[in-house]
């Protein structure tokens, strides 16, 4: 038995025939296993999804009551036998609620591991690393000059620029759910005190990671909020507002955008972002290839991002891997960098 005899890629996503599910599936399938929230993995319209609660509760807060014709919350380390196919989910530090995937059958395990992050973050469970067969991973920062680095460094750089220019707003670009949370847990664990705002479409997840017990402090939202009263202030919003009219409610703002991609000036430039922050709930390349070597798998699936580059590092290291080719996977920022997420608002 080979790892593609009980998990085999597909057009529409892997696929567990054995267990008649698919993971993270572009399409509408029977039953999907959904690693985390994130539109691009969690799509509606599956017959049924398995899935952490915190995934299942932000993915109606996204599509609606109706978002699947069923579905069963799984929590961490719980099994379900799926056809043969022994199922467990495991934290992967990527937002909220999301998970690995780990497919056990015939002495084989393969995990599935979504998109994920092995740095400390505030608001979800810490990374589990699950030793495997076969390892599927993501590979959106897979290239050497990604380093993340210190958020806290990053942090510090907001909270400098805040105190230099006291008369001005900064406004902070940042994927609503996941980053936009991490961003303001980071700033309360840095002492930052103050009212944090948020656009209206971070409100209903802020909330929601309130009610699951994430303390963020004092959240105000802009809507009518006095200009005036804005000054010295920090709003967060997507990165698609950064370039909007909405910006001119702000007395003289500063730009900035938590994101991966910041480490790249032209990026930064780009987006028109005075102040760039390095900040990702992906792994950097240090972050992938620690993670690749330290499952033990002999196997490596590598999947949305820079394909290429991880798997050639993999071949250097003797292992045997291949990219996914799936479509239908994207980055976050990038997506609502680009108005997606401006529907939310
Ligand atoms: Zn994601
Ligand atoms: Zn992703």
């Amino acid at each position: 038995m080979r790892p593609e005899d009980i998990l085999a890629p597909t057009p529409a996503g892997v696929c567990c025939k054995l267990g008649a599910f698919h993971i993270d599936p572009t399409r509408p399938v029977e039953r999907a296993l959904i690693t985390h929230a994130h539109s691009d993995h969690a799509r509606a319209g599956h017959g049924a999804v398995l899935a952490t609660q915190e995934t299942l509760d932000l993915m109606r807060l996204r599509y609606g009551e109706n978002f699947a014709g069923r579905t069963q919350a799984i929590r961490y380390g719980e099994n379900v036998d799926l056809g043969g196919a022994k199922v467990t989910f495991h934290p992967a530090g990527h937002v909220l609620g999301s998970a690995q995937i780990a497919v056990e059958a015939n002495g084989l395990r393969i995990v599935a591991s979504g998109d994920y992050k092995n740095v400390a973050d505030p608001t979800c469970a810490p990374f589990e690393l699950i030793p495997c067969d076969a390892f599927v991973t993501e590979a959106t920062f897979a290239l050497p000059v990604f380093r993340h680095g210190d958020a806290a460094g990053e942090i510090a750089k907001l909270l400098g620029s805040v105190a230099l220019f006291p008369e001005r707003a900064h406004l902070v670009g940042a994927y609503s759910l996941g980053k936009a949370q991490r961003l303001i847990a980071l700033l309360r664990q840095a002492g930052y005190q103050a009212p944090i705002y948020l656009h209206g479409a971070m409100e209903a997840i802020s909330s929601y990671y309130l009610s699951r017990g994430i303390a963020l402090g004092d959240l105000r939202t802009v809507r009518g909020a006095d200009k005036a009263a804005l000054a010295g202030t920090i709003t967060i919003c997507p990165p698609s507002a950064l370039s909007d009219l909405w910006t001119r409610r702000f007395p003289d703002p500063v730009t900035a955008f938590a994101s991966g991609w910041m480490r790249i000036r032209a990026r930064a430039r780009q987006h028109g972002v005075a102040l760039p922050l390095v900040i990702s709930d992906h792994a950097d390349w240090s972050g992938l290839t620690e993670t690749i070597a330290a499952t033990g798998a002999g196997e490596i699936w590598v999947t949305h991002g820079q394909e290429d580059a991880l798997v050639h590092w993999c071949a250097t290291r003797g292992l045997k891997a291949r990219p996914l080719d799936i479509v239908g996977y994207g980055d976050e920022d990038d997506a609502e960098a680009v108005g997606e997420g401006g529907s939310e608002a």
